[in-house]
């Protein structure tokens, strides 16, 4: 058939699942691997016992959602809590967001929890309690839902043979099909989306889309694959290569002789033996994080009972762990010495508290060292025992005293418990 004009050319064949007979085998290969060896996990359980189809898609979405940029040995009894807390779309619709940041407290990515918490009002609110039905129409009608986590709950809950993509199936995919283009563009990710769609099983898409994640979790690692214990080694045109791959020039097996293929690595970083099929995939290289330095200080009293108490204050409701608890901090200009930062959080406090604070005063503890996703974080920990008690200007952020268990038990991110 003629091809439109403008519409993309179709990938060069090596690149493809072509043949029908092929993808069978894939797919049966896969989904018996999975019935031997899946990970138990309590999401699985319920998606398969639940016979509810809002609550199965409530509970693959907290899933999903937690398991986001988390490892699931983490996700697991955050997860469990939830569930237990919030076993429905109403019970959380219901929920304060200070109790969702203290559920949440610890795992990161704070959005994710108040964006769950929103769109389960939202479902509530204006879709009376049901959730959409196709993948389509939950990533187009709630908030927070992307393309993956829409089919992920589409396939796992309701059945729908659609695929996905995410960190775990883009190195399998590359892999089976030595794609070396860069793996985070945007034609590449579409070359990606097509290739799990045609690949994805009719009668079992749920248990196919968590075989290959697991696939790439367990086995299909980043680092050292265990290529000899794969279910779909005789699919992998990495590992062929690997195997009867040819030194440069003479074209090796599986090359693609396409020039300017644009799923092929780029003609300046060619196949490294040295890498075998770690060659795939690829991605442009990362831009450097942000360097930031923060001086934050811990505030201590004398409690009714003798224990020491903290004060904590609260984070702007929007940005950077939006809503969470932290102890008093300033953001420290770049290159400030240290003198000079003592005394631009002693001016922060006394404009804060209302109450003479001398740089002095302030004692330094140390420096705790947080990575955020793209921030490199410094807290530079200063402390001031206070004698009396502090009445704060009602109009500045929410604050309160905290024992060190309260501490514990707020909404406090992992880096300030670090601090404490
Ligand atoms: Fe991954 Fe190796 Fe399996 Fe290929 S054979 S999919 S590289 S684990």
């Amino acid at each position: 058939a003629a091809l439109l004009a403008g519409a993309p050319a179709p990938p060069p064949a090596p690149h493809l699942f072509s043949d029908p007979a092929e993808i069978e085998a894939l797919r049966g290969n896969l989904l018996a691997w999975y019935d031997r060896c899946k990970r138990d996990l309590p999401w699985r359980t319920l998606a398969t016992t639940e016979l509810d189809a809002d609550r199965r898609a409530y509970a693959v979405w907290v899933s999903e959602i937690m398991l986001q940029q988390t490892q699931v040995a983490t996700v697991i009894d955050y997860y469990n809590r939830w569930m237990q807390k919030w076993p429905t779309l109403q019970a959380l619709a219901q929920a304060s967001l200070e109790e969702v940041n203290e559920l949440w407290a610890g795992l990161g990515y704070y959005s994710r929890g108040k964006r769950l918490q929103e769109a389960a009002r939202k479902v509530v609110s204006e879709l009376a309690g049901r959730m959409p039905r196709t993948a389509e129409d939950l990533q187009k009608l709630l908030p927070g839902v992307g393309r993956y986590t829409a089919g992920a709950i589409a396939s796992i809950s309701y059945g729908q043979a659609t695929g996905v993509v995410d960190g775990n199936v883009i190195r399998v995919l590359c892999r089976l099909r030595c794609i070396g283009a860069d793996s985070s563009s945007p034609p590449v990710i579409d070359r990606l989306w097509d290739m799990a769609n045609t690949l994805v099983d009719r009668s079992r898409p749920g248990d196919f889309n968590q075989a290959l994640m697991e696939l790439g979790a367990t086995v299909c690692v980043p680092k050292a694959p265990l290529c000899g214990e794969c279910p779909v080694k005789q699919h992998c045109r990495a590992r062929r290569r690997k195997l009867f791959g040819k030194p440069d020039p003479v074209p090796d097996v599986e090359d693609c002789g396409v020039g300017g293929c644009p799923l092929c690595p780029p003609a300046t970083e060619p196949w490294d033996s040295n890498l075998g099929v770690t060659n795939f995939p690829r991605k442009a290289a990362k831009k450097q994080p942000r360097v930031v330095k923060t001086a934050t200080c811990v505030l201590e009293r004398r409690g009714c009972h003798g224990a020491p108490e903290y004060l904590i204050v609260q984070r702007p409701n929007s940005g950077l762990l939006a809503g969470l608890w932290e102890f008093p901090s300033l953001l420290l200009a770049q290159g400030l010495q240290e003198e000079k930062q003592q005394e631009a959080l002693a001016d922060h406090l006394q404009a804060w508290m209302g109450w003479p604070v001398a740089a002095g005063d302030l004692q330094l503890i140390g420096e705790v060292v947080h990575i955020f996703s793209h921030i490199h974080q410094t807290y530079v920990i200063y402390s001031l025992p206070l004698d009396g008690d502090v009445t704060l200007d009602p109009a500045s952020s929410p604050s309160r005293w905290v024992t060190e268990e309260e501490f514990h038990a707020s909404a406090v991110s992992t880096a300030m418990k670090k601090v404490l």
